[in-house]
């Protein structure tokens, strides 16, 4: 028996015995997600239980440092982890911009002090972070912002406006991209981390066509932010947003294409055509999954491409979207329902629409192509 055979066993053994049965079913609604903060309301005792016993042996966070909360697994343990819980279908018991995609950045470009100020909380799941990147002038071109820091000696000032913030109006804290030079584009940018209850800082909910409300208007008027809390070195901050932007790719892509695996064996609609489109998406599924497990392997050996995570991004959310055409398509005009108990209140229309989504948050398709196209293809004036 290798140390990873033991290793499988005996986490199978604990989770078999720590995880909730209400924690292995399929989740039903938005409450059943746990994404903690100060102001978290537990939907079940079940739910605390499960994210307690999860972070005290350091797996809401496997493969961070035990140091910072995590349990220091290798890849290839954290993947057996991930395995097990998949095998008796145990929910992820902390959904988290901080793990995603803050922590790795604080790991590369944090000091000491940050790293153990933060990173702990994030893995307790003490503290909901959320992201300040986009303006309104800018998406796509962010180091456009405008969004300002001045340097007040003993404090810095942050004033401006930042868009399409998810839950800002839930989170705790906030990283956030601000200019606070003018004389280069990317060079004049720093990455700030505040509260999100500093004197000054207002949100305002912008509604979806889910009918959902998941993001904000974010202003800041006059916010003072201690000097010790920009990570990396002032106007450095693009290196760390694109690292981070990293992350939020691959956990976006993992999130949505590997999500819910092939169809076929659920949807066996009359219509030959669709049957055929989706024969034609479940191989494109098993695709996805060989190429996520693909880079997973190249990761590990160091061997990362640098547009790996934009190629991922790209065909996990394209393939994301259409898992919910055809979802919608086999269930013809039934699938339409959005406010009955049959429907579970419109769920299968609400996905849908929100999958529209996808293909923008995070950096659009286009801007994924660009990206492979200059890092693969070569194309300078992409
Ligand atoms: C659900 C959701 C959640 C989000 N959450 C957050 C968040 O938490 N924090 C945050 O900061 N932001 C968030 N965003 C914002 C997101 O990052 C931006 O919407 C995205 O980067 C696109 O920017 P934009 O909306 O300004 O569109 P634009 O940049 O104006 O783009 C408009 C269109 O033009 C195309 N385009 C633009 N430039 C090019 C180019 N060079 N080449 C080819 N085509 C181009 C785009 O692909 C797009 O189709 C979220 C967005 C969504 C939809």
């Amino acid at each position: 028996m290798t140390d990873l055979d033991t290793f499988r066993s005996e986490t199978r053994e604990w989770l078999e015995a720590n995880c909730p049965p209400e924690m292995r079913e399929p989740m039903r609604s938005e409450v059943d997600a746990c994404w903690g903060g100060r102001n978290w309301t537990f939907s079940s005792e079940a739910q605390r239980l499960w994210l307690e016993r999860m972070v005290e042996r350091g797996w809401t966070v496997p493969h961070w440092p035990k140091e910072y909360g995590g349990a220091g697994l290798s890849p290839p343990e954290a993947k057996v982890l991930k395995e097990e819980m998949a095998r008796i279908g145990a929910r992820n018991p902390l959904y988290s911009f901080g793990i995603s995609m803050l922590g790795p950045a604080l790991l590369k470009f944090g000091s000491e002090e940050q790293k153990k100020r933060f990173l702990p909380e994030i893995a307790r799941g003490e503290i909901r972070w959320c992201q300040g990147y986009s303006e309104p002038g800018a998406g796509s071109d962010l180091a456009g912002l405008q969004t300002k820091a001045e340097d007040k000696v003993d404090h810095w000032l942050v004033n401006g406006q930042k868009v399409w913030t998810s839950y800002a109006d839930k989170a705790d804290w906030i990283f956030c991209l601000v200019r606070t030079s003018t004389e280069s584009k990317q060079g004049g940018i720093s990455f700030l981390l505040f509260d999100m209850a500093t004197p000054g800082v207002s949100t305002r909910p912008i509604l979806l066509i889910s009918g959902n409300s998941p993001f904000c208007e974010t202003f800041f008027d006059d916010v003072k932010v201690p000097k010790d809390q920009v990570v990396g070195d002032v106007n450095r901050g693009w290196d760390v947003a694109k690292y981070l932007l990293g992350h939020e790719r691959e956990m976006i892509a993992g999130m949505l294409g590997g999500a819910g695996g092939t169809l076929g064996a659920a949807l066996k609609p009359d219509d030959p055509f669709l049957r055929a489109e989706i024969a034609a998406f479940d191989v494109d599924a098993l695709a996805f999954a060989a190429m996520s497990e693909r880079f997973f392997e190249m990761f590990k050996a160091g061997e990362a491409h640098p547009a790996s995570p934009s190629m991922m991004k790209y065909a996990g959310t394209e393939l994301n979207k259409r898992r919910h055409e055809l979802i919608m398509a086999a269930g013809g005009s039934d699938a339409l329902e959005w406010d009955s108990e049959r429907s579970k209140n419109g769920k299968a229309p609400r996905d849908w629409l929100r999958t529209k989504a996808n293909s923008i948050e995070g950096g659009t398709s286009e801007i994924q192509l660009n990206i492979v196209a200059k890092h693969i293809l070569g194309l300078r004036g992409a």
